[in-house]
């Protein structure tokens, strides 16, 4: 396999990506200190992912074994309150350091920090998403990390390759690279075994990869190559491609394209069918809104759906629930997930999205079910 065209082709198919920076690569596991130098090579490849119009989102681990070390805690030896400790120290380091690197380039960096909970409660997944794009639509690079200071044992993801997948699936991207200390997949831990073979390509995943995967390997990531396999599960279920390469040379996205290797994870659909299908099918639709023909309309053309079109609202459902979209003859046009709960629906319909305010007391979305959030039949494979 030709690697230096493999990834080339890969990455400039790719719209959406998200960077997941493990531990070790963003601080020295020796000296316990951000590693600036290679921090900015990233940022150069960042930047000219940027320039052929690529948005970028990163995952960055390091908030701990920063703070650990600043606070003359082993990081090997953490209890749960000494990382909730020591990220609460370190985050304020690594949010600074990508604000800085960043910001030499003229880029916004803008710190989110999400807990299980965020990417498991609709509610929530809906906001931390909404928040996403909107960052990405104002052209600033999200750096997010799981909120360490506030996880407990049984609330956490406690690594950030599956936090990173998640994030993956919430803003639709269609490329997830996990920058790690290890170039791949191999047959068995190559540290270990000698006669292990490297994986180059993962088109479906079976028992066989979890084997391969064995146990954590890094002092340093909570990760180990089993959070990896799970993190392509979760990717590839939503139509995301995802690379699992060595993050251990600078600029490690030019090292890519000039036949750096890896492990690719290949799904079968792309990120729009599969948040489609898990929107259609998946999901159960809590209640039913009617809308009028020129929402319908509206609908069929690509928009969003507001109040104004909604003609009735039934059933009892919360914020970010999936629900029917019938027209006046009752049959179904599709499904989406709503962004107000059905008693704010019931109000709300069939007024201009301006007057939201005055009737809820606060400045709620203007869509009722914002586009992306809905499939229209017919249209699932769209
Ligand atoms: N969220 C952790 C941190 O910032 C990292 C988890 C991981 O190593 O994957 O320190």
């Amino acid at each position: 396999m030709n690697f230096s065209t493999v990834n080339s082709e890969r990455l400039m198919q790719a719209r959406r990506v998200v960077l997941k920076i493990g531990s070790a690569l963003f601080v020295d596991q020796e000296l316990g200190v951000l590693r600036h130098q290679w921090l900015e090579s990233l940022c150069a490849d960042i930047v000219d992912m940027r320039e052929t119009g690529k948005e970028i989102i990163i995952v960055s681990s390091g908030a701990i074994a920063l703070g650990a070390r600043q606070l003359g805690i082993d990081p090997s030896h953490v209890r749960l309150e000494d990382s909730q400790a020591s990220a609460a120290v370190g985050q304020i380091q690594l949010a600074h350091a990508y604000q800085e690197v960043l910001g030499a380039h003229g880029i916004s960096a803008a710190q989110i920090l999400l807990t299980l909970d965020d990417s498991e409660n609709r509610r929530r997944y809906l906001n931390a998403s909404n928040t996403l794009l909107t960052l990405l639509q104002n052209d600033a690079v999200p750096v997010v990390n799981e909120n360490d200071t506030v996880a407990t044992q049984e609330i956490r993801y406690g690594d950030n390759d599956r936090l990173a997948a998640r994030v993956a699936q919430m803003v639709s991207a269609d490329c997830l690279i996990l920058l790690s200390d290890i170039d791949g997949l191999y047959t068995a831990d190559p540290s270990i075994d000698n006669n292990s073979n490297h994986i180059t390509e993962v088109t479906e995943l079976s028992d066989e990869h979890w084997e391969m995967a064995g146990g954590p390997r890094s002092s340093h990531a909570s990760g180990g190559m089993r959070t990896k396999i799970d993190a392509a599960r979760i990717a590839m279920g939503a139509g995301c491609r995802m690379l699992i390469t060595s993050g251990r040379v600078e600029r490690p996205i030019q090292a890519l394209r000039n036949g750096a290797r890896g492990t690719w994870f290949l799904p079968s659909s792309n990120p729009q069918t599969s948040r489609k299908q898990w929107i259609a099918g998946t999901l159960k639709p809590r209640g039913i809104i009617t809308v009028d023909d020129g929402a319908k309309a509206a609908l069929a053309a690509g928009r969003s759906l507001l109040p104004a079109g909604v003609t009735s609202v039934a059933g009892e459902f919360g914020r970010g629930e999936a629900v029917r979209v019938t027209d006046q003859s009752g049959s179904e046009l599709g499904r989406g997930l709503i962004a107000y709960t059905s008693d704010e629906a019931q109000v709300i319909m069939g007024l201009r999205s301006e007057a939201i305010e005055n009737i809820l007391g606060y400045r709620g979305r203007d869509e009722l079910i914002h586009r992306n959030d809905l499939t229209l039949i017919g249209h699932g494979s769209s």
